[in-house]
């Protein structure tokens, strides 16, 4: 990341902000730090949704887009993604990859039907994806240093002060986020992992998707890993969602809880 100099005002701001940027993850009640609020975060992901639409291409395969309507559709009822403005896009691209971007913006890769296979394998990795969201994940790593804090809390003061700010303002004000590219691209702690499991399998369970299904989903992802057997060139879902024993054991002893809101 880019050093920015901060003088002594700006880090005073970022230590008002810190004070009362305080939030709860709802379901899980996990109390975490967030330098921005959600609705500057909504606005980094619209943005950042945009360009992705420009630059990558989008998938014309109407079953996919079928699929991933019919299943966001279901799952939108339900994710409280603060400030959302839901839209499922299918993107041509042969890696096994999906991601969520604050705002209710989903992509999915053409490469992660051979996996997801179903309805509900699907849904298990929408749903844990847009857990990331919910739980505004990102805002706490790019929080988890003072001076990137100070510089989040800096980029959020000037949307704030800037709310009829043109694309490219917002696009400088993510670049001085390190990124906006980082709500997407950035690997999440193990702790994070888990509590995106755990949200993913009660959104599929609310949404009438079995939560069960999310095991599998997990298990024919580390299959697929065993039989495509290159880890020098793992794609970016499996190098920032490491698939092991303790993921699923978590995941299986969460089910009683998931399960109790299944009505399949
Ligand atoms: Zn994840």
């Amino acid at each position: 990341m880019r050093h920015l100099p901060l003088s002594l005002p700006l880090v005073s701001l970022a230590t008002v902000l810190i004070i009362t940027a305080c939030t709860v993850v709802p379901d899980t009640g996990r109390k975490q730090f967030n330098p921005l609020s959600p609705g500057e975060e909504a606005q980094l992901g619209l943005t950042e949704f945009e360009k992705m639409k420009r630059d990558k291409p989008v998938s014309q395969n109407a079953s996919f887009n079928a699929q991933v309507q019919r299943v966001g559709q279901r799952l939108a009822q339900v994710m409280p993604v603060p400030n959302a403005q839901w839209e499922f896009v299918v993107f041509e691209d042969p890696t096994p990859n999906a991601f969520a971007l604050p705002g209710g913006k989903v992509g999915v890769h053409t490469g992660l039907f051979q996996i997801s296979q179903n309805d509900a394998g699907l849904a298990a990795v929408i749903g844990h994806e847009v857990a990331h969201v919910v739980a505004r994940h990102s805002g706490e790593r790019m929080a988890q240093g003072a001076l990137t804090a100070g510089v989040a809390a800096v980029a959020g003061e000037m949307i704030r002060q800037n709310s009829d700010m043109d694309t490219g303002g917002q696009i400088a004000t993510g670049a001085a986020l390190g990124g906006a590219a980082l709500l997407h691209t950035q690997r999440f702690s193990r702790k994070q992992e888990l509590e995106a499991d755990q949200l993913g399998a009660l959104y599929m369970a609310r949404a009438g998707y079995d939560p069960r299904e999310s095991i599998e989903l997990w298990k024919r992802f580390a299959n697929w890993r065993v039989q495509s057997g290159n880890t020098s060139n793992t794609p970016a879902f499996l190098s920032t969602h490491p698939v092991d024993e303790v993921r699923i054991s978590e995941l299986q002893n969460f089910m009683p809880r998931a399960l109790a809101e299944y009505r399949g």
